[in-house]
């Protein structure tokens, strides 16, 4: 799959002020810092379309952006605000929890969630932790390891290799993974593969 366009459409707090889901929606999250922006641009193809999305005041919303693809397919993308921020009062945590809860668990359309975890760290425990509460969830989700062109040589296969072994421990099925780079492009016709499929399903 190639995308044609992608624009960005509006902004939420509220799951249910969302677009109508009339359509396949796939939404990105992960810690802050992992790389979410530049994931985002580079499967679009378009420098700074995330930037929309990052700017002061909507880093804490629901972020749809609508993106057509060569087939004349519409679909959504969904940028999520992170977790992990570590100058986030209590009540602010306790908001975005609410609402990520919300969204995910009620969004009808949301055929996958693509968690993003950072290829040059060992397994994170926030990033575990929060596949682990998908899994009670029981939503559809995919891990993207990002920056991949910032490992030496061996460390991501293996920073991969450990993640997945910790998954496995609360997982009986490995769930879909990829490895990115918005650097170099890696990962990115696999990724949108991946999405072309669910869309043809
Ligand atoms: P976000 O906060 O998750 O949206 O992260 P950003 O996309 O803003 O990226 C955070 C930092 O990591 C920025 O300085 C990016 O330039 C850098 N970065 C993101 N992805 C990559 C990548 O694949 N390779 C490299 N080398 N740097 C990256």
């Amino acid at each position: 799959m190639e995308i044609q366009d992608a624009k960005y459409l509006i902004s939420n707090a509220d799951y249910a002020q969302c677009p109508a889901p009339d359509r396949a929606e796939y939404a990105f999250i992960g810690r802050s810092n992992v790389g979410k922006s530049s994931l985002i641009n580079m499967l679009c193809n378009k420098r700074a379309l995330a930037k929309t999305s990052s700017a002061p005041g909507k880093t804490q919303l629901i972020n749809h952006f609508e993106v057509l693809s060569n087939a004349k397919r519409k679909w959504y993308l969904v940028d999520l605000p992170g977790y992990g921020y570590a100058k986030v009062s209590q009540s602010s945590r306790r908001r975005w929890e609410q609402m990520i809860e919300n969204y995910i668990r009620k969004r009808e359309n949301l055929t996958c969630l693509f968690v993003l975890v950072d290829s040059r760290h060992e397994p994170q425990k926030i990033d575990l932790s929060f596949i682990e509460q998908l899994g009670k969830w029981e939503v559809p989700f995919a891990v993207i390891f990002t920056k991949a062109d910032k490992n030496k040589p061996g460390a991501t296969r293996r920073h991969v290799t450990e993640f997945i072994s910790q998954l496995k421990e609360t997982w009986e099925e490995i769930p879909p993974f990829f490895v990115t780079s918005a650097e170099t492009g890696e990962g990115r016709d696999l990724v949108l593969d991946y999405i072309d499929d669910l869309n043809k399903a």
